[in-house]
């Protein structure tokens, strides 16, 4: 059932506070936070509280919350360079059936960490 989905979500407990995050940003509907396995210093995570496995399940108003969210996160960062990815499938490199969007700073070569 999509509920017991929802409770086996290692997302859906970050977002309930079961398991422990760096949080970046949160409101009602949506969190942003650390990656565990980070790609580069700063590597963030937004996600809809609301538990969707794919792009494909969120609705609308809910995706329009998620872009200024990255956006923020990269200006806060003070991030030059970054990429923006989502995943959906295992084909496509999901490992988490939660939705969720990459913000990935690209530190300048000096600076180090990738
Ligand atoms: P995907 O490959 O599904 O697009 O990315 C899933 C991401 O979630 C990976 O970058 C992985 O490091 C991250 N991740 C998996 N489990 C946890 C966790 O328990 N806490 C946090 N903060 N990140 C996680
Ligand atoms: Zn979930």
């Amino acid at each position: 059932t999509p509920h017991a989905m929802a409770a086996a979500c290692i997302f859906c407990k970050i977002i309930k506070g079961d398991i422990p995050s760096f949080k970046l940003f949160e409101n009602e509907r949506l969190l942003a936070f650390l990656d565990i396995q980070p790609l580069s210093l700063g590597h963030a995570l937004v996600v809809p509280k609301h538990h969707g496995a794919k792009l494909t399940d969120i609705p609308d108003d809910s995706l329009t919350e998620i872009l200024p969210v990255v956006k923020k996160l990269a200006t806060a960062m003070d991030a030059e360079n970054f990429n923006v990815l989502q995943n959906n499938g295992r084909l496509a490199h999901q490992e988490v059936d939660h939705v969720h969007f990459h913000m990935i700073p690209k530190p300048n070569q000096a600076e180090g960490l990738g």
